[in-house]
């Protein structure tokens, strides 16, 4: 018998009879990981348990807790549902399917009627059968024409088969009788333990809009209870924060595909959060040097041109719009180039460095539409942009003073898990980057310098810094821990020299300024998306669209009074919402609770004979009656210190 070398992660090589299986080679390490083991890597491609290995290579072997090992489950899952739904509807066809980022997924499209949640307890018990039995699930060789054959009046799997073919035949699985395209599977049904049918929504074949909608069917699994629990709890919770679902229950914004996807419609009441953000942000750039400018949206073509992004980026730009007279116009997908053109507008002398332009810019990305997501990520976004123009020698003052400011802005919102990470150019692939080592050299030290001297803590990434220059990018957790980036800073040795951007130095000569990109709180739409998720939608007053709501308890005897503590409110440039509607005092101050409106205001007799209010707190059941002042003195405070309290 031949024999083959296996090489296991640790380096050592052993070696097998050809054909050897996952399952057998697990079993001479030991028992115990054999009872763990589900499926291999081979040479990094996932193997089923029980393929046969015809030729040497590296092997892993992968467990039930690893993601891999969920990977296989995920996948086998898939096909258990498609079986039994292929079992309840024989004439059920099926578009792809998939393990996802915390489950699975099954496009279906059914002549005999919609899947609905309703449904789901049927499919799931048809899906427990299916695992008591235990069938084998074996991987099958299956000649092309006899799996077309099985696919007849199914044109999604019949495209599936076609694509799949090599040389005339087909890999499938087999369950039973049923046989079936799918990922890499568990040896056989029992090996399912935990699993629930989440959700059903719309999906287009293959993703594209011009193809037929199918329904996705979504699930997960697990190889213990416990997981699925944490899974159902962390659902929930993302369920609760999700931005989209709050943005529609307080009536922040939509975006409705038939208008345009990834453009959305921002209602009064999130305008009013966007516009407080960017009066903010404008102000404290502004107090921190900043000259803010205006700059168009369109821009000559040539100019992306020249600053190289329609060479590297014009997949995630609008098509130029042709204007008929040889100019072709853009729609810019960041604001470099304009403020390059602010810059360039007058001679520049060493004594206006660093010189600091922002703006909050209109910019459009042509994004995918399947990576398109509320607020979080669109094909129209303002972003909070900056642009400092230094001399070499300043970079660290200027490095260390946006920092400053970043963490700032980062205190009052109240944002406090967050982290840096510095990338640097990679040494050992120098040719890779900006040719000018010295500048590399000095500047890469100005930034670790500036981060040491402010005692913060930084993970240092080697090779990860942009072709043009080494960066700072801050990162922050969603409400769901995922990591992203809010802030960056970016120093690019590249554009100044692609547009000769010049000033005049101490020694009367022309010397090159380095540009700094840098972005505070990154778009007005994925900060509201961030805020509103660690907020839950509850916004700290001075951010709140409504921040008192003011119920008489009876029209006729007290909304004079109510009133007039409105327009006092107003005439403090606070936000308010009078509730006189004829309802109940209860259901008023409930819909306030519901609308997260930071403080309600209940006024009756008491108040408007003694000039009081009585004061109930979002989320707190007790409430205090104060003199009218006191109140407009104490969320006064709460405004001008962005208090979350
Ligand atoms: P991503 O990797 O998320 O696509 P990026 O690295 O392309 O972002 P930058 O070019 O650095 O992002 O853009 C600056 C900021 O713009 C980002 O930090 C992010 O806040 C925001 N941003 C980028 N793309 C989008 C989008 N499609 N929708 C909303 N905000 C966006
Ligand atoms: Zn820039």
């Amino acid at each position: 018998m031949a024999e083959v070398n296996i090489q296991f992660p640790d380096g050592t090589v052993k070696q097998f009879e050809k054909g050897v299986t996952v399952e057998e080679i697990a079993k001479s390490i030991s028992i115990s990981l054999a009872k763990k083991a589900v499926a291999g890597k081979f040479d990094g491609k996932l193997v089923g348990y029980h393929d046969a290995l015809e030729q040497g290579g590296s092997i892993e072997i992968i467990t039930k807790d690893s993601e891999d090992g969920l990977v296989v489950l995920w996948n086998t899952v898939a096909q258990i549902l498609k079986h039994a739904l292929h079992n309840m509807y024989p004439k059920m066809k099926f578009g792809e399917s998939s393990a996802t980022e915390h489950g699975f997924c099954l496009d279906t499209d059914n002549a005999d009627g919609q899947i609905s949640e309703d449904g789901f307890d049927k499919i799931t018990a048809e899906m427990n059968k299916l695992i008591k039995q235990n069938i084998a699930i074996e991987k099958i060789m299956v000649p092309v024409n006899e799996a077309l054959s099985m696919a007849e009046g199914d044109e999604y799997q019949t495209a599936l088969i076609n694509e799949n073919a090599v040389d005339g035949q087909v890999e499938m699985y087999q369950q039973g009788d049923f046989k079936y395209l799918g990922g890499v599977q568990l040896p056989a049904t029992g090996a399912v333990k935990v699993f629930q049918i989440l959700s059903v929504a719309g999906a287009y074949w293959k993703g594209a809009s011009s193809n037929p909608m199918l329904q996705r069917v979504y699930g997960t699994a697990f190889y213990k209870q416990k997981d699925l629990d944490v899974e159902l709890e962390r659902r929930k919770e993302a369920q609760e924060r999700d931005h989209r679902v709050i943005g529609n229950k307080l009536d922040l914004f939509f975006v409705d595909p038939k208008v345009g996807a990834g453009l959305p419609y921002w209602m009064p009441k999130g305008a009013t959060i966007r516009r407080t953000i960017e009066r903010y942000i404008i102000d404290k750039e502004v107090a921190d040097g900043y000259q803010h400018v205006y700059t168009p949206v369109l821009m000559n073509l040539n100019a992306y041109k020249q600053s190289g992004h329609w060479d590297h980026y014009h997949d995630d730009m609008f098509p130029p719009m042709d204007m008929g007279d040889g100019e072709f116009l853009e729609l810019r997908p960041m604001n470099c180039p304009s403020h390059i053109q602010i810059y360039k507008h007058h001679k520049r002398s060493y004594r206006e460095l660093p010189l600091r332009i922002a703006e909050i810019g209109m910019m459009h990305r042509y994004e995918k539409s399947g990576a398109l997501s509320g607020l979080q990520r669109v094909r129209e976004m303002e972003l909070n942009d900056g642009h400092t123009f230094v001399a070499l020698d300043q970079i660290q003052d200027e490095f260390a003073k946006i920092l400053r400011l970043i963490m700032d802005v980062y205190k009052d919102f109240n944002i406090t898990d967050y982290s840096f990470r510095l990338s640097y150019r990679d040494p050992k692939n120098t040719e890779k980057y900006f040719d000018d080592d010295e500048m590399w050299e000095k500047s890469q030290k100005m930034l670790k310098g500036a981060m040491d001297d402010l005692g913060l803590e930084y993970y240092e990434a080697e090779g990860e810094a942009a072709f043009y220059g080494p960066k700072l990018d801050i990162q922050t957790k969603t409400a769901l821990g995922t990591e992203e980036t809010m802030s960056t800073i970016q120093l690019d040795f590249l554009l100044p020299e692609r547009f000769d951007l010049k000033y005049t130095g101490t020694d009367g000569e022309e010397h090159r300024p380095i540009m700094i990109h840098r972005g505070v709180v990154g778009t007005m739409e994925r900060f509201t998306a961030y805020l509103t998720e660690i907020y839950k939608g509850a916004f700290p007053t001075w951010l709140a669209p409504e921040q008192v709501a003011i119920i008489p308890v009876k029209n006729d005897l007290h909304l004079d009074y109510a009133k007039e503590l409105a327009s006092k409110l107003v005439a403090h440039n606070i936000r308010i919402k009078m509730d006189d509607r004829n309802e109940k005092m209860g259901y008023k101050i409930r819909q306030a609770q519901v609308n997260k409106i930071p403080y309600t205001l209940v006024v009756g007799d008491n108040e408007k004979a003694n000039g009081t209010v009585t004061v109930r707190k979002y989320g707190e059941d007790e409430q205090t009656t104060m003199a009218f002042d006191e109140f407009v003195t104490m969320i006064n405070h709460d405004i001008e210190t962005y208090s979350r309290e």
